[in-house]
């Protein structure tokens, strides 16, 4: 048995080695140091030290070299911390533990997560103290970026800050979206002052999202990025980037609920939106119990689940759902690259009606072809341009194809634009997709 005196000295050697190394050792080698347990000898000759590390095997080597050569450091200063008849000699052991490395795990995690609860703070702090903000979804919005743009505006503004929630022009506000409350707020990009205090980008990877609101952008005081791509380029002052979360709503979802701002159902229905419309109704690769978890809050907030569903997707006009069917007829599918698609003309939108915002889920439509990792939709703009929709599954990554193309996004959701035409778009995207599988 360990005498009650030599388990005094051991508790208070660890507590002042823990210090010591926390305070003391700077050198980057050692790294993420834990004292695990102290031993002292009963005559106080000897102390065996046992200490837990992270990293490769090499890493540890390393520092368990570096705190070997500062053995006699450590325990200098160890006398001076714990008064003894004698400062025991120190025997370093690397303590292998599976419980040790699952603790740390644990330690690290909740420092993770205490670095991420400090970012939303000042987030929280950049929105409170602004008092003009200028907020702006990606050119081209869909529901992530409209939903987290309505929710943010309504409780800023209801907060009595002066908002300019704006879409960057060329905007058609999407037809599907006009039931969600909060769209009076919206300004014009003309009507969005310059040199504003705060200028908030959401769900943009790259300023280039921003379309002509760049300039709004550069010239405010301060630039906040919110998103959830794991390609953003951290482009801004501040940046609220969260690769796992599903969308920029939920990212929007935590600011607000941990600022304590009020919810409402309206807010709710908003985020909601932007949480469904992201995750293809909780069925995308993006979906975590995270994603349940704060749908259940919004339900509980009064999100008005069944009219986002309603006006969503089960309220296509007459003009699209015929479009639909045109890029349904025509889908390709070239069985080698595992690849389907379809596209859609400038004369297809002209003799069906139907208008580009509300094609935003046709690509869904195309993705359920048996046996296809990608699909493809290739969309002719006015200008003649075509933008090109992605999606991909079973580990297929379109992410890189659209980077190299020009564009961005999510690894199994992307798109760019092509100055070429349709045909020649599609021969340069199965060039390219070629090129990658081979
Ligand atoms: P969609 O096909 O729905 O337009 O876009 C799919 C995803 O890729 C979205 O997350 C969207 O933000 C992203 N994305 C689409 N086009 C571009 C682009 O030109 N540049 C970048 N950076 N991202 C894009
Ligand atoms: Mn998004």
């Amino acid at each position: 048995m360990i005498p009650d005196r030599i388990k005094r000295v051991n508790e208070a050697c660890k507590e002042a080695l823990g210090e010591i190394l926390l305070e003391k050792m700077k050198d980057p080698r050692i790294g993420f140091v834990t004292v695990t347990s102290v031993e002292v000898t009963p005559d106080l000759r000897q102390a065996k030290l046992w200490v837990s590390l992270m990293g490769s095997e090499e890493d540890v080597e390393t520092a368990m070299e570096v705190l070997e050569k500062a053995r006699g450091f450590l325990r200098k200063e160890l006398g001076q911390r714990v008064r003894m008849r004698y400062t025991p000699e120190l025997k370093i052991i690397l303590d292998h533990g599976p419980e040790v490395s699952e603790r740390l795990q644990g330690i690290l995690h909740e420092l993770e997560e205490e670095r991420d609860m400090s970012k939303l703070g000042s987030v929280i702090c950049a929105l409170m103290n602004a008092e003009a903000i200028g907020i702006s979804s990606h050119v081209n919005p869909d529901g992530d970026s409209v939903g987290s743009l309505l929710g943010l505006a309504m409780v800023l503004s209801r907060s009595g800050k002066r908002v300019f929630p704006c879409m960057p022009e060329p905007w058609k506000y999407p037809p599907q979206y006009a039931f969600l409350p909060g769209r009076e707020l919206l300004v014009d990009p003309d009507e969005m002052e310059g040199g504003l205090e705060l200028f908030v980008a959401l769900d943009c990877s790259n300023l280039e999202r921003l379309g002509p609101l760049q300039d709004k952008a550069a010239s405010a005081a301060m630039l906040l990025n919110i998103d959830h791509h794991e390609d953003n380029q951290l482009y801004a002052g501040m940046n609220l980037v969260d690769a796992g979360a599903s969308s920029t709503s939920e990212l929007v979802f935590k600011i607000i609920k941990e600022a304590g701002w009020p919810m409402g159902p309206d807010i709710a229905t908003c985020l909601y939106t932007g949480v469904v419309t992201d995750t293809g109704r909780f069925q995308h690769i993006n979906t975590s119990p995270e994603t349940f978890a704060i749908a259940s809050e919004l339900t509980a907030a009064g999100a008005d689940i069944f009219q986002v569903v309603k006006e969503v997707y089960d309220n296509q006009s007459l003009a699209y759902t015929r479009l639909l069917g045109r890029a349904l007829q025509r889908i390709k599918v070239v069985e080698d690259r595992e690849l389907a698609y379809s596209y859609i003309t400038q004369m297809d939108l002209v003799e069906t009606g139907a208008v580009l915002p509300e094609t935003e889920d046709l690509i869904d439509h195309l993705r359920s072809v048996r046996g296809t990792r990608v699909v493809a939709l290739f969309k002719e703009l006015e200008d003649g341009k075509v933008r090109v929709s992605l999606r991909s599954r079973d580990g297929f990554e379109v992410g890189p194809i659209a980077r190299s193309l020009g564009g961005g996004g999510h690894a199994m959701a992307a798109g760019y634009t092509s100055d070429s035409d349709i045909e020649g778009s599609i021969a340069g995207f199965v060039d390219e997709l070629q090129g990658r599988s081979d």
